[in-house]
């Protein structure tokens, strides 16, 4: 078995604490992304299970052993770098065997597991290469399949992608994680790409100033962000400052800088005060957008029936940016500038100067406290 855990793991380098804690119990067999902003710790955690940093404080376990005063060779863990790093002079298959070599595998066993692997990143037929003639793609491929031919205990790999262009880089992205589906071995991925990690992880490891702030699958960590940190981090949003103006056992009214109360539902009374100011955000996945109204028309807020809210603003468009599949509008309202979405075919354009109304649904608005934690509602 090889599932992995870090329990308070800390690094110091001189003065800076580049990792500060982090703890997080890694299942046999799954893919773990760790995503951050650069200069997160995140490297230097995955340098931490490989052996190549020593912890000043905290442990690493991989399956049963505690390894963390264990040197790098005595770990069963293999890492893929961001510069693939092969050895020019040796063809393509001696290097994707030379791991084994160092293990004393023999000859014959070496070719032929080296073959397999070459065979499963698709790159078969460049045994005899030179690998300075293959491109970064195919070099990244040899890499990978030197890394995995020792058949190690735990894939590391450190932005094993980030060299690729956009389109190289997402075919990796489906094929790794083939990779890791057929396999079955534990793999931790380093990136600081959203899109990389969601496509990837089953599980994402946010990091942010050396700590590992939350931990989930990808929805988990999209729908249910911790604090204000993840949700400005992971995608686009519009964060909206106000104050908290009346809190009953079903709402919380909070007094905006749009000029207008958004009402946000709750299921049980928050745990927040009167008077405290708070930063909702509003994905612009939550906002739809009704056709040019005239000014007149009000915006506000409407408790349904059903007991959910909507709110709503009037706003005049300010710009609007073509981004291939959707449309992009920033929207003015009190001074306030706002980005809402649509899809490049819906309905009519809208051009700078309409006046829109923006709706949305009050359950679908997320509530951070001045310190950044999200309030529970
Ligand atoms: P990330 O991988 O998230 O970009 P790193 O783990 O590489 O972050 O770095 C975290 C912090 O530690 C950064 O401030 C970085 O400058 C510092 N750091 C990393 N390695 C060293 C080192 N060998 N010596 C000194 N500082 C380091």
């Amino acid at each position: 078995m090889s599932e992995i855990t870090l329990s308070e793991l800390e690094k110091q380098y001189g003065e800076t604490t580049a990792v500060e804690d982090v703890s997080v119990e890694i299942n046999d067999g799954e893919l773990l992304c760790l995503l951050g902003p650069s200069g997160s710790g995140k490297s230097t955690t995955l340098r931490m299970i490989a052996g190549l940093e020593t912890p000043t404080d905290g442990e690493i376990s991989i399956g049963e052993d505690d390894v963390t005063d264990r040197p790098a060779y005595e770990r069963n863990t293999s890492t893929v770098f961001q510069d693939w790093a092969l050895f020019p002079h040796k063809s393509v298959l001696e290097n994707v065997a030379f791991g084994l070599k160092m293990r004393d595998v023999p000859a014959e066993e070496r070719e032929e597991r080296a073959r397999a692997m070459l065979e499963r990143v698709q790159m078969g037929s460049y045994d005899d290469e030179d690998p300075t003639n293959l491109s970064g793609g195919q070099k990244q491929r040899v890499a990978l399949a030197r890394s995995l031919a020792v058949n190690p205990d735990v894939l590391l790999l450190d932005e094993p992608l980030s060299n690729l262009d956009k389109r190289l880089r997402e075919d990796m992205q489906i094929e790794l994680r083939e990779i890791h589906e057929d396999l079955e071995e534990t793999f931790v991925h380093v990136t600081h790409d959203q899109d990389e990690a969601f496509t990837l992880a089953d599980r994402i490891g946010i990091m942010a100033d050396g700590n590992l702030v939350q931990v989930g699958s990808p929805n988990e960590v999209y729908e249910n962000p911790k604090n204000r940190f993840i949700e400005g981090f992971l995608g686009d949003t519009n964060f909206i400052d106000g104050e908290v103006d009346r809190v009953t056992a079903e709402t919380v009214h909070v007094e905006t800088e749009l000029g207008r109360e958004i009402v946000l539902p709750t299921d049980e009374e928050p745990d927040i005060d009167e008077g405290a100011e708070l930063t909702l955000s509003l994905r612009p996945e939550i906002l739809s957008i009704d056709q040019p109204v005239s000014a007149q028309s009000d915006g506000g807020q409407t408790v349904l029936a059903d007991g959910s809210t909507t709110n709503a603003v009037i706003g005049t468009v300010e710009n609007v940016l073509y981004r291939g599949s959707t449309v992009r509008y920033s929207v003015s309202s009190n001074g306030t500038t706002m980005f809402v979405e649509r899809t490049g075919a819906s309905t009519d354009a809208l051009t700078a100067g309409d006046d829109i109304r923006i709706d949305w649904n009050g359950a679908d608005v997320l509530a951070f406290r001045a310190d950044g934690t999200r309030v529970s509602l």
